[in-house]
């Protein structure tokens, strides 16, 4: 079958959940078994959200092609279980990127570079792109930003084009917000009226209205939305506030948005979606009678898109075990050796977050020292793996003034050192060592029993590294370099053999934990968490 478009907007407001909406769709139409991919368009001009603090942007996410995207991103691959590379996510920066390239390289001969048809061009070639791999039915693109942004107007002008020229093999749905008025106890779709009209204003009459909100919307109300914004009444749909993300797939398929869309497409829509899968993991969640208790330990803590992803991984794992999660964030600038027992004693596993620059980095020492002399469940990512050694080369091998270059390029004992690579890169943006990579796991530790393989491969974004230089010190003093890449020999994975669970890995592997397959290593870590829990007496729920 042709490659069909699905085009996503969003109106009223920001934050409704437009990444969460495509990726139920993809869910729904993947188990159809079609197959599907999404990509998010971002209207800054940005090139990538790498070089985005946390507090503008949430966690960035990488793909397996070393791509650093937005987190949606990170949603599409949890729901779908597929990968995303670099064509999934495309920023205003990059289509403008291009095209200045080709008009640089003479590509428009001689004629005058505009937004229309140029830039409109670029963005359309980049939705295309991902069909003309043959290897999807349906490419859902989700425009960022809220219609009638400035910044969005291009996109817009795009999907029109898209739409005319490709009929019914392009498809509308407009998600909105119905605010509910508390002091006139009345849901209210004046805002939603006025979204569809501003993208009429622009040439763009949408299939499908998703409408956003906290209350169920009465079918009169559904029906009146219909009759003013021109949609089929079966076509304005509801997604009421759920208690996880993902009970939203069977609440867009109780609205039945899956047959909606197929059948404007001009698809069967008869059977039902095989969900078995994400139904069980969904049973699951309304088992989980226990509770773990894991401590986040960060500088981002009243930010927790800044973490997404472990966030979800540890929730997946936690999920699977039957308990629900109850992640502390422990902010890691805030800590000292007078009060991480208090904020520490109580938890089951602990996290230390990656990150960047020396902020909430001492903190981090001290929750680490606490957790590898109380022998707690210890998981480090990235930097939590680099700041594990610093902490061991400090209080075990003595070394007081240990460091990463990254925090003190004088130290005299600069255990995480910058990548002999890194040393010619001046440019920040998109010059890390990104994306999955091989590593080989030492049989019989504790990280190769968690994969239950000793090869494996996982995604990185980091310019430090272990410094080889001290790996017989570590390693003489119990601190062992299971996990290195195969080619290069860089470390990618410390443990502490005799500890319960102590483990740092470089890469991250959160980015790879899905609902179907949840990650091996945190299923391990929670799994720990929860027998030291229990081992000292467990948690009520
Ligand atoms: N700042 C560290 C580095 O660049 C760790 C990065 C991270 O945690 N993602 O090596």
């Amino acid at each position: 079958m042709d490659t069909k478009y699905i085009f996503v907007t969003g109106g009223v407001v920001s934050s409704l959940g437009k990444g969460i909406i495509s990726s139920s769709l993809a869910r729904l139409l993947l188990s159809r078994g079609y197959s599907v991919t999404i990509q998010k368009f971002d209207p800054y001009i940005n090139i990538d959200p790498g070089t985005l603090n946390p507090y503008e942007h949430g966690e960035c996410y990488v793909t397996v092609d070393g791509h650093e995207a937005d987190l949606d991103l990170g949603h599409y691959e949890r729901f779908t279980n597929i990968h995303t590379t670099r064509a999934n996510n495309v920023t205003t920066g990059r289509i403008y990127q291009s095209v200045i390239d080709k008009e640089r390289r003479g590509d428009y001969l001689g004629k005058t570079v505009q937004i229309i048809p140029h830039i409109t061009d670029e963005i359309k070639r980049n939705v295309k792109a991902l069909g003309k791999t043959g290897k999807y039915d349906f490419v859902i693109t989700e425009i960022g930003g809220t219609v009638g942004d400035i910044e969005s107007a291009p996109f817009l002008e795009a999907v029109r084009q898209l739409r005319w020229e490709l009929g019914r093999d392009a498809l509308l749905i407009h998600l909105t917000y119905v605010p509910y008025i508390r002091a006139a106890k009345e849901l209210k779709t004046k805002p939603t009226q006025h979204s569809v009209k501003q993208l009429q204003q622009v040439g763009l009459q949408p299939d499908v209205l998703v409408l956003r909100t906290e209350k169920d919307i009465p079918a009169a109300m559904l029906r009146k939305v219909a009759q003013f914004c021109n949609i089929t009444p079966e076509a304005v749909t509801q997604s009421v506030d759920a208690p996880t993300i993902y009970q939203v797939p069977l609440l867009m398929h109780d609205q039945k948005l899956d047959e909606i869309v197929l059948n404007k497409m001009g698809l069967s829509a008869e059977g039902e979606p095989d969900l078995s899968g994400w139904r069980k993991f969904l049973h699951h969640i309304e088992n989980a009678d226990k509770t773990v208790r894991i401590a986040l330990v960060g500088k981002y803590v009243e930010l927790q898109d800044a973490y997404k992803s472990i966030n979800e991984a540890l929730f997946q794992c936690a999920t699977y075990l039957d308990h629900k999660l109850k992640l502390e964030y422990v902010h890691s600038e805030k800590l000292t050796d007078d009060n991480v027992a208090e904020k520490l004693q109580d938890m089951d596993g602990v996290i230390i977050a990656p990150g960047f620059g020396q902020r909430g980095i001492e903190g981090k020492f001290v929750a680490l020292r606490y957790c590898r002399e109380h022998d707690m469940p210890t998981f480090g990512i990235c930097l939590g793996m680099q700041c594990m050694v610093i902490e061991f080369a400090r209080n075990v091998l003595g070394l007081a003034e240990a460091n990463s270059s990254e925090m003190n390029p004088t130290s005299p004992h600069r255990v995480i050192d910058l990548m002999e690579e890194q040393k010619s890169v001046h440019d920040m943006g998109g010059t890390m060592r990104l994306g999955a990579y091989d590593c080989r796991l030492e049989e019989g530790s504790h990280a190769a029993r968690a994969y239950g393989s000793t090869d494996i491969r996982e995604r990185h974004r980091h310019r430090f590294e272990f410094n080889s230089d001290y790996r017989e010190a570590f390693e003489k003093a119990g601190m062992k370099c299971v996990g290195e890449n195969p080619d290069t020999h860089l470390v990618e994975v410390v443990e502490l053999p005799d500890h319960r669970w102590y483990i740092g890995t470089q890469y991250h592997p959160e980015y790879q934990s899905t609902v179907l397959a949840p990650h091996p290593l945190f299923m391990s870590f929670v799994k720990a968490a929860i027998a030291y829990g229990e081992e000292r007496g467990g948690a009520e729920a």
